[in-house]
């Protein structure tokens, strides 16, 4: 909907939304940015939202939030006018692994997807990976670190970035599955011994795990595979953004 008001032309829209920063603005009101199904990153003002919780008591990250947003052309930044809460996430929010994970998982989308770019695939990987952790019982389930590492394959994957770990990015060759390679996060996955190999050696069987774990096999990772995985995937993501 577009409506004109003075000279401003202005447009309405109301998504779902999750909630990736909040800053406090001048003295009552907040920069707020979210991830959104229908326009991606979007940040807005948020008025009075620092003063009183009354005028968006709903404004949390981690629950899948319905906000409508008031845009302007030409304007970076939109006007919150609604908030609610559309499914709380209450397990993973009363436990503290689950919402370091979570609060890690939302660093990484807010610095990997563009700004007003619809990211259909990883608004599915990113509600799929909070829905499992607010799934998972009292300690039953993955780690959250082992769910984190499966979230930041997929994740590369969704927005473009996915790390071929079965393939040499340079001449195509299959490394096999029971072999140990090398791999290049800048270079985008395996490098082979003749195309020069890399610095990072995967392992065979760590290597399968990571597969499985890029498959969505969360309890795939054992030992200190999840943090080898969240090392390899913050190397892909600092390659691709910095
Ligand atoms: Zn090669």
């Amino acid at each position: 909907m577009a409506l004109r008001s003075g000279r401003v032309l202005r447009s309405r829209i109301r998504t779902d939304a999750l909630l990736v920063r909040k800053t406090p603005f001048g003295d009552a009101d907040a920069i707020v940015t979210f991830f959104t199904e229908e326009r991606g990153i979007v940040s807005a003002l948020a008025r009075s939202a620092m003063k009183s919780s009354k005028r968006f008591p709903s404004l949390e990250p981690m629950h899948l939030l319905h906000v409508g947003l008031e845009e302007r052309v030409g304007a970076e930044l939109g006007v919150l006018v609604e908030s609610a809460i559309a499914r709380t996430r209450l397990v993973l929010t009363a436990s503290l692994d689950r919402l370091e994970a979570a609060g890690h998982a939302l660093r990484w989308v807010r610095r990997a997807a563009p700004p007003l770019t619809p990211e259909p695939a990883l608004w599915a990987v990113i509600n799929g990976f909070l829905d499992d952790l607010d799934a998972d019982g009292a300690g039953d389930g993955p780690a959250p670190t082992a769910r984190l590492a499966g979230l930041g394959f997929r994740l590369l994957a969704a927005i473009g970035w996915g790390l071929d770990l079965e393939r040499c990015v340079h001449c195509g060759r299959d490394c096999g599955e029971s072999s140990s390679a090398f791999v290049d996060p800048a270079a985008g996955g395996l490098v082979c011994r003749a195309c020069g190999g890399a610095r990072l050696l995967l392992r065979e069987g760590r290597r399968a795990r990571f597969l499985a774990s890029t498959m969505g096999d969360d309890g795939a990772l054992r030992g200190d595979d999840a943090t080898a995985a969240l090392e390899l995937i913050e190397a892909t993501l600092a390659a691709h953004t910095e």
